[in-house]
């Protein structure tokens, strides 16, 4: 028994939902699904995805029975549209469709008015007794089978439509007339001609002409780069599927239109229908821009029931598919049509907006809820503004549509292929076009934004770069943007190409030269209120890598949990304490250094004191200094002399102490706790500084978690001799006040034997944390300052599949820690562990820690609202059966 190739759907019968998305696309599987809820949508067929992956399998053959299969589906297509394909009078015009199961919005194409010919081009102007609406249904047809199907430049029937409307003297497609139109159909033939291709009379070579485009589509260099760039290769697709649609026609008239609308903002995610339309016109017009289209107010005014039709159903789609809706309709001598609906793409705030007020609503739970929104989205939202200060004395130039927030500033480029080689080179770049089309994505993506001078906001170029969330700016109409000359002209400003561009996608604005971005403060309503259903979901903790007490209050404000890592080195470098720092590292005998670390020792204090009280009530992992000794050292002839006076030797001798202290290989030399191996004294009074500071929390009646952190261990011996000084310093302090303080010890885990030893470690420390940094440039044997040489090529090859030092390397570094986490909880079952690199802000990272079983993250302050939804998706994801999978 062969596949079931095709579904139909009609008014008798639909044989497809909207759960079958794998195998009908998202377009065939929400047409059923419309059909079978009783909306108004024309009748048509699927072929499946699974005939697109046996074309391509099969040397581009289609399954031997697919014809008699199609053939049947057209005959009842006929059937309940009492119309006949190829029939002269009363023809059956269908459009033919993509659509894949993850939208790949304009990558793929659709044909329609699919059947005309020369005769019934005739026949249908009768019947309708409307010649213009026929000739119209011809050109257009004609038209996009050779764009699409044939592979004619589109470019060249725009040339020759212009040809006719300048000889007429007219600007707007609708004022040409039926005669204009045969003149349009003339030239196009001829075009045809020019270009060596037929253009069939036979209606039923027509629709497999377009059957076969569609499923070629699928491999087209464009559709293949959208599928990279979104990452979507992994996803399985099986190609796309081919909808063929009986046609409803919004080009009959005034009475008759086409739109696409929103049943929320896709730009504010406000509650409210937003959408585009055009009377007298099909398809694609609206979105390619060829007239300004009206908003969906002014189909109220022309035509109040079909409104008012459209946003029942509009309403009805949204509480069955509940979320935000993207359709498109067609209204035909004002009777409504459904031509498709989807989850509507939406920008980082409307879909954190959305979220939010649908768990208000009601319509969808908090667990939903973080699952609609993008690690990514978040991020965005922290992210740029123009300095205010700047933008003060910016040269405003312009404004268009504010299609995509943000705000972006860069050299001007006029081609996508400019902007990807400008960006190679590392350049931020502006793409600056009249319009954008498919071709354009690859440079859209690596460009800062995007300024087009034609579009509304449904346009190309908006939809995509709010797909990517670039910031882009549509349609400023002043704006000239001459490509031939490479120039943009706007309020006698002149731009040439390299020149730097400043746009705000929140306002449209657009300005000449360079502007500095600036992140928002602070976390916003909505936002703070998913992240604190994220809060309410997740299992994992997320904590911060703060070192100053500012930095820990943006943590805070963030919603971290705690400090993951206070890496104290980044105290010394201040004005008053570098000096004593150098002191105490080229001191000569142990008293010396005592004694430059006894004036360093209130600086710690004051510091960590700091943390402390930004961090009440939460835990406080402070490590002990970590870097070389040699980072610290007086570089200049000026500092020489200094600390020479300083601690009373020649400048001679002090420069050979400096020397002395120079490492082949520092990364792996005389760090970390070999430090304090060697130098027990530091480790000491930075014991004193932490457990002094908690006290002095404690004496003012607040709480305080504080946590010694030893880095680098990879012996537990090492960790036993730094604990026992630890605990004999930090106990008698406690006595001595006389308070009730709690603290633990613990290790860092970077080392790869860390990991094979863990059981061992784990029987000594209260806590792990994963310095993946550390550990992943030991355990992959990659130095972290060098590896960018080669990991381009790594990648490429695919040996690893992202940068190692963003994403956990699961296979290896994360059997590694898995490893340390099974040796540390056998002998510890109450260890506590987290990762405390880079990686505790990486969603992907973040994940495995969650799968793994990890109690926290912890990352730079900024990424933490990013941290905080990543671990609630984790959580749910684990929840729906997901787990590592090395
Ligand atoms: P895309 O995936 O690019 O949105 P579609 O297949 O949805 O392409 O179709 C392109 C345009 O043609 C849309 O505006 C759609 O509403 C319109 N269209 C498609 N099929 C029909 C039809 N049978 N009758 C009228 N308009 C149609
Ligand atoms: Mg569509
Ligand atoms: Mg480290």
């Amino acid at each position: 028994m062969g596949k079931k190739y095709v579904y139909v759907w009609n008014k008798n019968r639909v044989e497809g939902n909207s759960k079958m998305k794998d195998i009908l696309g998202g377009k065939g599987a929400n047409l059923a699904e419309m059909a079978s809820l009783g909306l108004p949508v024309p009748p048509g067929f699927t072929i499946s995805t699974e005939v697109c992956k046996y074309y391509w399998d099969n040397g581009r053959k289609f399954p031997e029975d697919l014809k008699s299969i199609v053939e049947e589906a057209m005959t009842e297509l006929e059937n309940v549209t009492g119309k006949k394909f190829g029939d002269n009078k009363n023809p059956l015009l269908v459009s033919v469709r993509s659509g894949a199961a993850v939208s790949m919005p304009g990558m793929m194409d659709t044909i329609l008015n699919l059947g005309l010919n020369d005769e019934s081009v005739e026949g249908l102007a009768k019947l309708t007794n409307n010649e213009r609406f026929a000739w119209d249904s011809y050109r257009r047809f004609i038209q996009m089978f050779g764009d699409v199907a044939l592979g004619i430049d589109h470019e060249k029937f725009e040339e020759a439509l212009n040809e006719v409307k300048r000889e007429k003297g007219v600007k707007q497609d609708l004022e040409l007339d039926a005669n204009d139109l045969k003149k349009v159909v003339e030239l196009y033939k001829k075009l045809y001609k020019e270009e060596g291709k037929e253009f069939p009379q036979d209606p039923m070579k027509q629709l497999w002409i377009a059957i076969e485009a569609v499923f070629g589509s699928w491999n087209n260099p464009r559709a293949i780069k959208y599928r990279q760039i979104n990452e979507m290769d992994k996803q399985g697709l099986l190609g796309t599927a081919v909808n063929v649609v009986a046609m409803v026609f919004g080009n009959m008239g005034e009475d008759s239109g086409t739109g696409v609308a929103f049943t929320r903002d896709p730009n504010t995610g406000e509650k409210k229908y937003y959408g585009e339309f055009l009377t007298n016109a099909q398809g694609e017009d609206v979105v390619a821009g060829i007239r300004t289209p009206k908003s969906l107010d002014e189909l109220k005014s022309i035509n109040p029931k079909t409104y008012n039709q459209l946003l029942e159903l509009m309403d009805k789609l949204e509480k069955h598919f509940r979320d935000m809706q993207d359709i498109e309709f067609t209204v035909e001598k004002g009777q409504l049509y459904m031509l498709q609906t989807r989850n509507g793409k939406r920008t980082a705030a409307a879909a954190v907006k959305i979220a939010v007020d649908m768990v208000k609503e009601g319509l969808i739970n908090k667990e939903e809820a973080v699952m609609r929104v993008k690690p990514a989205d978040i991020e965005k939202l922290l992210h740029p503004l123009f300095d205010p200060e700047e933008l003060k004395n910016a040269q405003y130039i312009g404004k268009g549509l504010p299609a995509s927030p943000g705000a972006a500033t860069g050299k001007i480029v006029f081609s996508a292929d400019d902007a990807e080689k400008l960006a190679k080179d590392g350049e931020k770049v502006i793409l600056a076009r009249p319009e954008t089309s498919p071709e354009d994505v690859g440079g859209m993506n690596v460009a800062e934004g995007i300024l087009t001078s034609r579009g509304g906001m449904t346009s190309h170029a908006a939809v995509v770069a709010r797909g990517m969330g670039k910031t882009a700016v549509v349609g400023a109409e002043d704006i000239v943007i001459d490509l031939k000359n490479k120039v943009i002209k706007s309020n006698g400003v002149e731009l040439k190409e390299g020149d730097w561009i400043s746009i705000d996608g929140n306002e449209g604005k657009v300005y000449a030269g360079k502007i500095k971005t600036v992140r928002p403060e602070g976390l916003a309503g909505d936002i703070s209120e998913l992240l604190e259903y994220a809060d309410e979901v997740s299992v994992l903790g997320v904590r911060a890598n703060a070192d100053i007490p500012r930095d820990a209050k943006v943590a805070r404000e963030f919603g971290a949990q705690g400090i993951g890592l206070c890496r104290t080195e980044h105290m010394f470098f201040g004005p008053e304490r570098i000096n004593k720092m150098r002191t105490m590292i080229v001191s000569k005998t142990e008293e010396q250094r005592k004694a430059a670390l006894e004036e360093l020792l209130p600086f710690q204090r004051s510091d960590f004191k700091g943390l402390f009280e930004e961090m009440e009530g939460f835990s406080v992992t402070i490590r002990l200094l970590d870097p070389p000794l040699h980072e610290f050292v007086p570089e200049s002839d000026e500092q020489i002399k200094e600390v020479a006076e300083m601690i009373g030797i020649s400048e001679d001798e002090l420069r050979s102490t400096v020397k002395d202290l120079e490492e082949f290989n520092p990364m792996m030399g005389h760090r970390g706790v070999r430090l304090a191996i060697t130098y027990p004294e530091i480790a000491e009074m930075q014991t004193k500084a932490i457990i002094l500071a908690a006290i002095d929390m404690i004496k003012e009646g607040k709480r305080v978690q504080p946590e010694i952190m030893i880095p680098l261990v990879g012996n537990v011996k090492e960790l036993t001799i730094l604990k026992e000084s630890i605990k004999q310093i930090a106990d008698e302090l406690i006595k001595e006040n006389n308070v009730d303080l709690e603290y633990k010890i613990g290790t860092m885990i970077e080392v790869p034997r860390a990991c094979v030893v863990a059981d061992q470690i784990g029987a000594e420390a209260d806590f792990f944390s994963f310095g993946t940094n550390d550990l992943t440039q030991l355990g992959l044997g990659f130095s972290r300052d060098d590896y960018g040489k080669f990991i381009g090529d790594y990648i490429e090859k695919g040996i690893y599949e992202k940068d190692p030092f963003q994403q956990i390397d699961r296979e290896g570094v994360g059997r590694l820690i898995k490893l340390a986490l099974d040796g540390g909880r056998s002998t510890n079952p109450k260890l506590k562990v987290g990762i405390c690199g880079e990686h505790g802000g990486d969603p992907d990272s973040i994940e495995f820690a969650h799968l793994v079983g990890l109690d926290y993250v912890s990352c730079s302050p900024y990424r933490v609202p990013v941290a905080r939804l990543a671990a609630a998706q984790a959580a749910v994801n684990y929840k729906r059966g997901k787990t590592v999978n090395y």
